[in-house]
């Protein structure tokens, strides 16, 4: 089958990795259409995402570099220090909380990064509002609401059908449609999804006292509490438990909640007070088989579904785009075939290694640290211990945390 191809790439799914993806091809000079099955109106708003992200300062410079305006910069708020503690919390009910702690900060990351936040935090809304405006203003075709049912690929192209009875062809096509990826299934590619029987429930508060600019990570029994800082003293939530409490604290009365979350939080942020709605985000992990077909490559959750536990999986997604673009760029100056075998190919190993890694350490971490076992507590008090008091361990976390270790793409490197 021979498809006469309207665009260079198509892209199915417009959350936060296809948008940034299709605005990074556009500014590359190649040809783009964007398909999402949302309303922009409600991307923006608040009940589309409760979320906000801890990202990477070398994604927010993606960002920047993308045209995304100052609204995108007024909303980031920078995180120049992570405290890990580790144990029950103070005054929760259930014994005393270890001393344990680790706490990394910016004065950590090396001389190439001085300067540099440890990472940024932002409400997911605010940045979907950035990129659906650079969306306007570039020359991205994009076609929303309409969803994708299914695709065709071929030797020389491939095809999107739309429900709106369009169809997009492309030489190539990408799946930035999440986990549930309707081009991932038609080509064949298999994804294992295992549950934790546990569940993120998310909310943002008023804090009684500044945060400086500190995100905090409580590690419990049943799982994490991060407290993620935002602009205007405010903080991010994600309270992981099991499946059964998470629904219950989702529907707890407000004062009931903000009781149980003062008792949570401990001594150094005060009474917090809940300014919105509470999300639930049942929590699994996801592998795929490939992460490229004949003419498809996947980025974002399509490929790879974490636990949130390390704030890796968008910051993954940001890396996958910047790989991919820069794959796609070399390959046509090469004056290459994008949608080639041998092209995807380079693609696939660049992300291997690293998207295994985070994945497999995301899965280690949510394990090890939603134990309450003794010798596992054990040695956890001894793994932060030794890395609070080592600091090339430190930098190492440090430099992490803001991506700028391993092999980045050009976009994403130091300048
Ligand atoms: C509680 C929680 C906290 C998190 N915190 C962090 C963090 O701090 N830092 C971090 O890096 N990551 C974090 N993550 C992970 C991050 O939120 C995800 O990795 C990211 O949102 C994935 O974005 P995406 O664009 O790949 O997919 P999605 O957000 O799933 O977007 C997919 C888009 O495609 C559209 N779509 C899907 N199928 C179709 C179709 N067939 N046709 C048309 N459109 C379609 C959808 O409507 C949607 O707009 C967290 C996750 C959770 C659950």
């Amino acid at each position: 089958m021979h498809i006469e191809t309207d665009y260079d790439v198509a892209i199915a799914g417009g959350g936060l990795t296809g948008a940034t993806l299709a605005l990074a091809l556009d500014q590359a000079g190649f040809s783009v259409a964007l398909v999402d099955a949302n309303r922009p109106e409600a991307m923006e708003s608040e009940a589309f995402d409760g979320r906000a992200s801890a990202i990477a300062f070398t994604a927010l410079r993606q960002w920047r570099n993308l045209g995304l305006d100052d609204r995108l910069q007024a909303a980031a708020q920078p995180m120049d220090r992570i405290v890990v503690t580790d144990g029950r919390a103070p005054g929760a009910g259930a014994g005393p909380a270890l001393p344990v702690r680790l706490s990394i900060s910016s004065t950590d990351l090396g001389e190439a990064e001085a300067g540099e936040p440890l990472g940024w935090i932002i409400e997911n809304t605010r940045v979907l509002a950035a990129l659906l405006a650079a969306l306007d203003r570039s020359g991205v075709t994009v076609v929303r609401p309409a969803q994708v049912t299914g695709a065709e690929m071929a030797g020389n192209g491939g095809r999107l059908h739309l429900d709106n009875g369009r169809t997009l062809s492309a030489r190539l096509l990408v799946s930035s449609e999440g986990r549930r990826s309707v081009l991932r299934q038609a080509a064949g590619i298999l994804a294992e999804t295992a549950g934790y029987g546990q569940t993120g429930v998310v909310a943002t508060v008023a804090l009684a006292r500044p945060h400086e600019g500190t995100a905090w990570q409580h590690f419990m029994p049943a799982g994490p509490l991060a407290i993620l800082p935002l602009t205007g003293d405010r903080a991010s939530l994600v309270w992981t438990e099991r499946d059964d409490r998470a629904r219950a604290l989702q529907t707890l009365p407000e004062a009931a909640f903000t009781a149980l979350l003062a008792r949570r939080f401990g001594d150094d942020l005060g009474r917090p007070t809940l300014i919105g709605p509470r999300f639930a985000y049942p929590l699994s992990l996801q592998r795929v088989s490939a992460v490229t077909a004949p003419r498809l490559a996947l980025v974002g959750d399509a490929a790879h579904g974490l636990h949130p536990i390390s704030g890796q999986g968008l910051n993954l997604g940001l890396e996958d785009v910047a790989a991919l673009t820069e794959v796609l760029s070399d390959a046509r100056d090469l004056g290459e075939d994008i949608g080639s075998s041998l092209v995807l190919d380079r693609y696939a190993r660049w992300r291997r290694l690293d998207v295994t890694g985070t994945v497999t350490a995301a899965d280690l971490i949510a394990r090890a640290f939603s134990s309450d076992h003794d010798s596992l507590r054990w040695l956890r008090g001894l793994a932060l211990g030794v890395a609070d008091r080592t600091p090339a361990i430190r930098q190492v976390l440090a430099r992490e945390a803001g991506a700028a270790a391993g092999d980045l793409p050009r976009s994403l490197a130091l300048g």
